[in-house]
């Protein structure tokens, strides 16, 4: 397999933050979990030490946010090279990611190489 940059494992039907993308996987491609802090490329940063920054994810009217710590943060707008604003998130609120480790996991769909077996 081809591994793409940041690749840390295949994901399973037991991650269940990527069951959706595992399931949509079909015959040729496999879902694997790449760490999108070491990923090039990636706006994702993590979030080391105490922080006056909330979780900004939208949870209800009038651009009420979420408020919980969080552990990671992405750089939106412009993207940290050209002076983006960076958002912090919790736990909860990673669009689809999961923080394992100390790596941000984040399902993938690649294509698998000819001469494996997709089950
Ligand atoms: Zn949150």
């Amino acid at each position: 397999m081809t591994r793409p940059e940041g690749f840390v494992r295949d994901a399973t039907a037991d991650d269940g933050f990527a069951v959706r993308r595992v399931d949509m996987a079909t015959a040729g491609y496999r879902v694997v979990l790449v760490d999108d802090f070491a990923r090039p490329g990636s706006e994702w940063a993590p979030i080391s030490g105490p922080t006056s920054m909330r979780c900004r994810y939208t949870v209800g009217p009038g651009h009420l946010t979420c408020k919980r710590e969080p552990v990671a943060m992405v750089c939106r707008g412009r993207g940290r090279r050209y002076g983006g604003t960076w958002w912090a998130y919790c736990e909860r609120h990673l669009y689809g990611r999961k923080l394992e480790n100390g790596k941000l996991l984040n399902p993938i769909l690649i294509a698998s190489d000819a001469a494996e077996v997709v089950s």
